[in-house]
């Protein structure tokens, strides 16, 4: 079905269903189908009128707030037909996001229809059947994430698979891991980029044996020179998934490393601060979606928060879906003061290819603690110095930032070691002390 149906078709039913676009849309015309004149939607603005965005009305918020609050509850359904998917909110409650079956049925079908065979083909299949098949996905495991819900969910549904499939705690010692990765055995290594990159090591240093068929990397952006080192260590492709609590496909990569949008289901439109569309190849304010899939809770021009550069088509692989390159969230953009007073914004992705350039580091966190200060964790590989290091990573930073013209801004060390965000797991890499929520999908 042309996605331009698809996108009435929502449009009419958000109109006739949802009392919060019923009254958004007020003014448009009735037969209104065209995405750009429809106003945006923000996270705070859904979660504050979450029961009369919902469109089953015994869904409400707190009902919602109740079974994502219940670690046991994990891998069911809520009200037996919605999968349920928390993530950090605005005011410190959490947002809870729904997903119907008939969406379910679109993210699974996307997956082993679209996702899967890229993969087999990208994987030594001889590899793979040698490891049996086995899927070893390494997380935080506990909370309603993105990640922890979609395995529960599998497990549940396919118990003879359940004993290929496991799920390893990155809390868990390290040493303990790795010794458990190394009696599983697994075919399929799935992780946050960060997780993967700390393995990596552990393979490279001879801890860890495992010889998997594919690295599989999601939640966290995955940077050319960190996919390198993952595929160098494993001797096996490294592929990247871009997913969110709103969507939990909007692009899987291609051979290329181009993020193809599934966008006969998902619509993503890069804009600025003011919600302009932003041309290729430029990076974006935030980006819109829109998922086409879902109906229990509809999302039409919504603000994902998310800074994209969509990039120049056709892609080499023949794909004739839109590719995008995610640069992180637009919150974690730094604005900082030059000489002159004034504050320039600069993208994390580039001070994140000046420090993962830097050979010897293993993890870092970079904080802005003020309109002239940054601050730095970093934790060392084995087999680095720490100070060598550290002062090879501080006389790059000042380098780079003196070429944008911010002398004047000053990088710190802190004492500490980088911490993971304990909302889904993910290491953020980049913040601004006590201004920004933390993120988690
Ligand atoms: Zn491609």
């Amino acid at each position: 079905m042309d996605p331009r149906v698809r996108l009435a078709r929502l449009i009419d039913f958000a109109r006739r269903r949802s009392a919060y676009y019923r009254d958004l849309y007020a003014a448009l015309p009735a037969d209104a189908a065209d995405l750009k004149a429809l106003p945006p939607v923000t996270k705070e603005g859904l979660m504050a009128n979450f029961d009369s965005w919902t469109t089953d009305a015994v869904a409400t918020r707190e009902s919602a707030e109740a079974f994502v609050a219940d670690p046991s509850s994990i891998g069911r359904l809520f009200l037996d037909r919605y999968v349920a998917f928390a993530t950090s909110g605005t005011t410190g409650r959490p947002a809870v996001f729904l997903h119907d079956k008939d969406a379910l049925r679109v993210y699974i079908r996307l997956a082993l229809w679209r996702r899967l065979p890229s993969l087999i083909r990208a994987g030594s299949l001889r590899t793979f059947l040698v490891n049996r098949a086995r899927t070893a996905t390494i997380i935080t495991t506990g909370g309603h994430f993105t990640s922890s819900v979609i395995e529960a969910l599998f497990r549940s549904r396919f118990p003879g698979l359940s004993g290929r499939n496991r799920v390893f705690s990155l809390l868990d010692p390290l040493p303990e891991l790795v010794r458990e990765l190394n009696d599983f055995r697994p075919a399929i290594l799935g992780s946050y980029p960060t997780a993967l990159a700390i393995l990596a090591e552990e393979q490279e240093a001879g801890r860890l044996r495992i010889r998997p068929a594919l690295a599989l990397s999601g939640a966290e952006r995955l940077s050319p020179p960190v996919a390198r080192r993952i595929a160098a260590a494993f001797r096996c492709p490294v592929r990247d998934t871009y997913a969110a609590s709103e969507f939990p496909g909007i692009a899987f990569d291609c051979r290329h490393g181009r993020l193809h949008v599934n966008s006969d289901w998902v619509m993503l439109e890069p804009v600025d601060a003011e919600y302009r569309p932003v041309p290729p190849g430029v990076p974006s304010s935030t980006t819109l979606l829109t998922n086409l899939a879902n109906r229990v809770q509809p999302l039409l021009r919504y603000d994902l928060g998310d800074s994209v550069t969509e990039l120049p088509s056709p892609c080499p692989c023949g794909s004739r879906l839109p590719s995008v390159r995610p640069e992180g969230r637009h919150d974690e953009i730094l604005f900082l003061e030059s000489p002159e007073g004034s504050l320039k914004p600069v993208l994390p992705l580039i001070l994140a290819t000046v420090i993962e350039e830097t050979p010897g580091v293993r993890s870092y966190q970079m904080m802005q603690a003020g309109k002239r200060l940054l601050r730095l964790r970093v934790d060392e590989a084995p087999g680095h110095d720490r100070r060598p290091l550290c002062e090879e990573l501080l006389r790059r930073l000042r380098d780079y930032l003196s070429t944008q013209g911010l002398s004047t801004v000053t990088v710190e060390l802190s004492g500490e070691r980088p911490r993971r965000n304990t909302a889904g797991g993910k290491l953020r890499q980049f913040f601004v002390e006590g201004g920004n929520r933390p993120s988690g999908s």
